[in-house]
């Protein structure tokens, strides 16, 4: 079938010259990305990051798989929440669109024929990574009037008829 090249780079910028222009077929890339935290998640293990790049129309095709554990807190109890993070990935880029596109742009995942794995994992996870992060579906939260973490009992406050005056109390839908 294709060539395949192994890219052990030690830098998250590849050049993907060769392939788009038709030297090779296909690219490997696995690597270990450090990401840097985004939106009071943290990412205390490199993702593991393991893409095929190859040209298809003109286009560079990205397959593969990225893999992350990120920490967070719970939107209701603060408490620590460790989650782990799969994602297939498959983009598409256009190299002829990135050449016309201002260098110094926000989007510079592949600036030139040169992409940046460390870009694109990053803004793959990022855009991946829930929005309200829950301990559990059903925490309960913290109660608004002590404090107390009202997942380890009940604190010594009386709620009325469940009223509790916010607007954080959410039913479970699944109940
Ligand atoms: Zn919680
Ligand atoms: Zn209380």
């Amino acid at each position: 079938m294709g060539t395949f090249v192994y890219v052990m780079a030690s830098e998250d910028k590849i050049d993907v010259g060769g392939l788009v222009g038709g030297g090779h077929r296909h690219l490997l890339v696995d690597r270990r990305i450090v990401l840097e935290p985004f939106e009071g998640l943290a990412f205390p293990e490199p993702a593991a990051v393991r893409l095929e790049l190859r040209a298809a129309d003109g286009l560079l095709e990205i397959g593969g798989t990225i893999d992350v554990e990120y920490r967070g807190e719970c939107d209701r109890c603060l408490g620590g929440v460790v989650r782990g993070l799969h994602l297939d990935v498959m983009e598409r880029l256009d190299p002829a669109e990135s050449a016309r596109r201002d260098p110094f742009g926000e989007s510079n995942v592949l600036a030139g024929s040169r992409l940046d794995v460390a870009d694109l994992a990053a803004q793959l996870v990022c855009s991946a990574v829930p929005f309200g992060l829950l301990c559990t579906p059903n925490c309960k939260g913290l109660c608004q009037v002590c404090g107390e973490n009202k997942n380890q009992g009940a604190c010594a406050c009386v709620p009325e008829n469940g009223d509790e005056r916010g607007e954080l109390k959410v039913e479970d839908p699944a109940q």
